[in-house]
């Protein structure tokens, strides 16, 4: 297969218009390339960035926080003039709770209540120094997005709860529980250790460490994530198409790629000269109607766990903070248990007694929503909550991977050898770490190397008309 000249007057279409797509599609106006289309398969854009407003309170079901090692949507929430309306999300500190008893987040950081066998905070902080230094040794040319390939396996070829054992961090085993769990990450017993280390990034310790001075490690938007691309969409006026959830994409060796969608009954098509695929790509894969064995390995590789969210409104709430986790319900991650509640109103600072929460579960493999309602609807019963009332509910697949065979024999980097190939382009949550840290950093790397690749068109037009006058010139 061979990758099609790129030129930016060349019609792009981009599949998905989440985060990715949107971000990418905002990267490539930046760049000059001016015929972009997304194409939505929902009635809106943002994907798994869901804000959903009620009583003048947002609440997200999707994408909610951020940590001050985001560095590129800094400056894009700047750009889009949001960067003030940034807060600490939970300012009491988060709290967790066990089976008759509870503790705040920090206290249970620095040796609270509630685990027998967590050490003091000081050798707590010097675990987490420790852990810093190891990330950059094993891994000294690491960056967000997809980091670069390791040059050995052998010391990340185990779980990441045993490679915090291995190197006798395992004082901080039940802070990285939550670090990791409640973003939807998985569980350190079975977690490879290249996604700990791709998420618990020494940015994101720094800014833990940062937070037991007060200052906070966890950011919220009050305007909601969904609120950004939105603005983003806006900014350059996007050409986007909604409703259309592609079916079908033709890749003819030369010429267009075509793309196919229903819409009120009608069968549409458009035709790109390159096509980025926003998608979550263990689905996407079927969308193309032929695949090279290549494409049909890497992608049919990659398994998505389960994160699904209810916004549920209860007569009456246990005291305590806005955001709560249940590490009990971590070990019970299979049958899909509540293990975070987050109560929206308080968690972005308004002072209206608001009792309406966000609860979240996690499942490693796919359940149905009515299973994973009634089981949220129990576990609320069993934490306290009277009255309960389910208001939305959102199930997503969510962040696919390889497993520890499938990462050694590179399938991540294998996709971005695929880029560019038969005019087809990948962008992510499946084909870099899923949070919007990485999926901007892997876009940005990504709109680069296609920006150094495309010819302007029209320039070499002018260059070669110019060249040829010049010769003409000589001649005569
Ligand atoms: C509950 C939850 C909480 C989260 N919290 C955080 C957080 O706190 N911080 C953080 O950084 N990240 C968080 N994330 C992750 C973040 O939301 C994702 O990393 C991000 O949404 C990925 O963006 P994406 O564009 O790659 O994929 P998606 O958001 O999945 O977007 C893909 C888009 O493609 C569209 N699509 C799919 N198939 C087709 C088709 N056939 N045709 C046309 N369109 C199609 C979909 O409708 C969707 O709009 C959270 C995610 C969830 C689910």
């Amino acid at each position: 297969m061979n990758a099609k000249s790129l030129s930016k007057s060349d019609r792009i279409g981009i599949i998905g218009a989440g985060p990715a797509g949107i971000y990418t599609a905002h990267l490539l106006a930046k760049r000059g390339f001016t015929q972009v289309t997304l194409l939505e398969g929902s009635g809106s854009i943002g994907g798994k960035s869901v804000t959903v407003q009620r009583d003048g309170v947002r609440h997200e079901l999707g994408t909610c926080f951020l940590h001050p090692g985001y560095d590129l949507v800094f400056p894009l929430l700047e750009e889009l003039g949001m960067e003030n309306a940034m807060r600490p999300a939970s300012p009491r500190g988060g709290e967790i709770h066990f089976p008759g008893s509870s503790t705040s987040m920090q206290e249970w950081m620095l040796g609270g209540r509630g685990l027998s066998n967590i050490l003091p905070g000081a050798r707590l902080l010097a675990s987490l120094r420790r852990y810093i230094e190891l990330h950059r040794e094993v891994w000294p040319d690491f960056h967000p997005g997809l980091p670069p390939q390791p040059e050995r396996w052998e010391g990340l070829d185990m779980t990441f709860e045993s490679f915090l054992r291995k190197h006798k961090l395992e004082n901080l085993i039940p802070l990285f529980w939550i670090t990791m769990f409640a973003q939807g990450y998985g569980d350190l017993k079975t977690t490879p250790t290249f996604y700990g280390l791709s998420w618990i990034t020494p940015a994101l310790v720094s800014a833990i460490m940062q937070s037991t001075l007060g200052r906070p490690s966890l950011l919220i938007l009050p305007q909601g994530w969904a609120e950004v691309w939105q603005r983003l969409a806006h900014l350059h006026d996007m050409d986007i198409i909604l409703n259309a959830r592609i079916s079908k994409i033709e890749r003819p060796e030369s010429g267009p790629a075509q793309v196919y969608w229903s819409s009120d009954g009608r069968r549409e098509s458009e035709s790109f000269d390159h096509v980025i695929m926003a998608t979550p790509m263990q689905r996407g894969v079927e969308l193309f109607e032929e695949t090279s064995v290549e494409e049909s390995e890497v992608f049919r590789s990659l398994k998505p766990s389960q994160m699904s969210t209810l916004l549920f409104e209860a007569a009456r709430a246990p005291q305590g903070h806005c955001i709560r986790y249940y590490p009990g319900a971590i070990e019970g991650s299979s049958q899909g248990h509540v293990y975070g509640i987050r109560n929206s109103a308080q968690a972005l600072g308004h002072t209206i007694d608001d009792r309406t929460f966000v609860a979240h579960q996690y499942c490693p493999t796919a359940q149905s929503k009515e299973d994973l309602l009634d089981r949220a609807l129990t576990d609320l019963g069993i934490y306290g909550f009277e009255g309960v009332r389910a208001i939305e509910q959102r199930v997503f697949s969510y962040a696919p991977r390889f497993d520890q065979r499938g990462l050694e024999a590179g399938l991540p980097w294998r996709i971005e050898a695929l880029q560019g190939q038969r005019g087809t382009w990948y962008v992510g949550g499946s084909v870099s770490f899923e949070s919007v840290n990485d999926i901007t950093h892997h876009a940005n790397k990504l709109v680069a190397r296609m920006a150094a690749v495309a010819t302007d068109r029209s320039e070499s037009l002018v260059l070669r008309a110019q060249a040829q006058r010049a010769r003409v010139v000589r001649a005569g």
